[in-house]
């Protein structure tokens, strides 16, 4: 008999053997028909798999994200097939799925090209449309590689399976691939899918080995969702912070230092209004700031290990003689300053801040304007305490991380919590002492977060942040980690109450990550049009003819005794071509003035994206604006 309990907690008994199927069915009608796949004890399998004794067993729908990921994996052996009977000689190589779709790689000497994407997405429709059900097939994995013997791809595939039972699955009778599954029941159950590009890729990335060809594509469960992910693909493109970046002159890239961002005036300015704010709420939350040096000599990065564990990301140098590291990391920097002098366990816990510039190096293939670059400036904090501060410490971390997201206009939050992992160092205890202030933490603010078991760095468990933008992407942004590792590695010591010497906890935290890259984020979610808090010209004064220029002076003189940034426009174009040209400068508010705004001392305001324009007096337009600068308001219209 098997007793199955179920994700709300009831118990179904029924016999040993029975197919996940099945359990749908003794469910209800509606989960029958969106069963895709189940969860037996954690584990993702086939809805074919037969369940015995006590198991715990979810049924998995497209409404599940991981019910989304089986149906697009599902699809890329669609794609296989359908690329394999049109181009017999095509060997498959990996066929896994990424963010919103999945890719196949494959080797064949014929080029790929997008024209030949509608015919191959004809082939899939048949296959979709015979309804052909994932077949598994089980052998072990000496009987898989002489199965397989004469394909290097799927041999090195069976070679790197965790697991000694190797599985194949076929479509039918037709089409047969080694994969460990679990699939969709049928091809049929694929619902929309678009084909989207090709690109070169290496075998296990490596330049030496044969340049495959990577086919993505993307599949959503209805029309209506490809269309609407379709959309927020065109719309991503009109938002391209890289375009948006040279339209309002923010930054550029030069050939003289690929990965390495000039931040132009105007950029400068969101940068500092970010600046200005990180630090207030970071003086608000009891952190000191330091700045520590970007090149330090070999030997630091020895004893840090990030000459073991990280040298391929570094860059280095030489000065008289002696080898010197570019920082990638702060830590290491702030570890000598903490060692300048003696510490008490009454200065804890110790928040020290760095915006601190490192170089990271990043292959020439990967980088994207600011989102991936060689060389940013972090916005790193690190914390040291006692282990009984870890909970509060972490909770105060959360509370500033929101408080920061918010101010910007992010609302939709993830967070993720990765344990311990099968490599690490530090006893069982001290890591359950930490993920379990971690836990605590998290259950202490009522967020829900995913839990990535195992998934921790080997120094400690961590945090890790995600925001979503206006277009539905997620970005990891903030990160919480605990090192057990560092501090023991520098000899960090303080004096406990009882007069001993101990070894502090240390906590990394970052809560943007990257200037560069949260700016280039910055622009898309906003497509440009950044909050007044965060634009570089906040107003522009456009006289309608030169008979009122004295009165714009005036205004002028009136704003930037305000302080707000603000320009005009005196030249002899007509009104129209003063509004269009700083309309498409995405300032926030452009004051038209004229005679009769002169005699009456008001301006009529035209706010970005509206096309009521308003007439008010020049002071009440300034104790507004003043207003919404203060507030961080993101809505311009009054
Ligand atoms: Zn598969
Ligand atoms: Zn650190």
């Amino acid at each position: 008999m098997a007793k199955v309990t179920l994700p709300d907690g009831s118990i179904l008994e029924t016999a040993d053997g029975t197919a996940a199927k099945q359990l749908a069915e003794q469910i209800g009608q509606g989960l029958t028909k969106a069963a895709i796949a189940a969860r037996v004890n954690g584990q993702l399998v086939d809805l074919s798999t037969p369940v015995n004794g006590d198991v715990a067993v979810q049924i998995i729908t497209l409404k599940d994200n991981q019910g989304l990921e089986i149906m697009r994996h599902s699809c890329a052996h669609i794609m296989a097939e359908a690329i394999c009977s049109i181009w017999p000689d095509a060997k498959l190589v990996y066929g896994p799925i990424v963010e919103d779709g999945f890719y196949y790689d494959i080797d064949l000497d014929e080029s790929i090209r997008p024209a030949d994407f509608e015919r191959i997405e004809k082939k899939m429709r048949e296959i979709i449309k015979a309804d052909k059900p994932f077949i598994r097939k089980e052998m072990s994995r000496d009987e898989a590689l002489t199965k397989l013997a004469s394909d290097k791809y799927k041999t090195d595939n069976i070679k790197h399976a965790d697991s000694d039972v190797i599985s194949f699955y076929s479509h039918g009778d037709d089409f047969e691939d080694l994969c460990r599954g679990p699939h969709l029941p049928s091809t049929g159950r694929v619902g929309s899918f678009k084909i989207m590009s090709v690109a070169g890729a290496y075998w296990h990335g490596d330049p030496t080995q044969k340049m495959l060809q990577r086919v993505y594509g993307t599949a959503w469960p209805t029309q209506k969702e490809l269309d609407e992910y379709l959309r927020r693909l065109e719309e991503a493109k009109k938002r391209d912070h890289r375009v948006l970046g040279k339209q309002l002159d923010l930054f550029s890239f030069n050939k003289a230092g690929p990965g390495f961002a000039f931040i132009h005036a105007k950029g400068m300015i969101i940068w500092n209004a970010i600046v200005d704010f990180w630090r207030s709420v970071h003086d608000k939350y009891g952190y000191q700031q330091i700045q520590t040096p970007i090149i330090l000599n070999e030997e630091l990065w020895h004893r840090s290990g990030h000459w073991d564990n990280y040298k391929e990301n570094m860059y280095f140098t030489d000065i008289d003689g002696t080898g010197y590291a570019i920082k990638p990391m702060n830590c290491p920097g702030l570890c000598l300053v903490y060692k300048t002098r003696q510490h008490s366990y009454r200065e804890f816990p110790m928040r020290v801040a760095e915006l601190g510039l490192v170089h990271r190096h990043e292959a020439s293939g990967v980088m994207h304007g600011l989102f991936r670059v060689r060389q940013f400036t972090q916005d790193d904090a690190h914390i040291f305490c006692t282990p009984e501060q870890i909970e509060a410490e972490i909770i105060g971390v959360i509370e500033l991380t929101f408080e920061i997201y918010r101010a910007f206009g992010f609302e939709d939050f993830r967070i993720e919590l990765s344990t311990k992992p099968q490599k690490h160092i530090g006893s069982d205890e001290i890591w359950d002492t930490a993920t379990n202030a971690l836990k605590d933490a998290l259950a202490h603010k009522t967020i829900e977060y995913k839990i990535n078991e195992g998934d921790g760095a080997f120094y400690g468990p961590k945090i890790d942040f995600h925001i979503r933008d206006c277009l539905k992407r997620s970005w990891q942004l903030g990160t919480i980690q605990l090192d057990f590792s560092m501090p023991q590695r520098f000899g960090l010591v303080y004096t406990d109450k009882d007069n001993t010497e101990k070894t502090p906890v240390m906590i990394h935290r970052a809560v943007l990550g990257s200037f560069e890259r949260f700016i280039g984020i910055l622009i898309e979610h906003y497509g440009g049009n950044l909050p007044l808090w965060l634009t570089p010209e906040q107003v522009r004064v456009l006289a309608i003819s030169e008979k009122s220029n004295d009165y714009a002076q005036i205004v002028l003189h009136k704003l930037k005794d305000a302080q707000l940034r603000c320009s005009m426009d005196l030249s002899n174009e007509k009104i129209g071509a003063k509004i269009a040209k700083a309309h498409s400068k995405k300032l926030s508010y452009m004051l038209v003035i004229g005679p009769k705004e002169a005699q009456s001392n008001t301006v009529n305001v035209r706010i970005r994206g509206d096309k009521e324009t308003k007439t008010v007096q020049i002071d009440e337009f300034i104790t507004i604006a003043k207003r919404k600068i203060v507030d961080k308001n993101i809505d311009l219209t009054f």
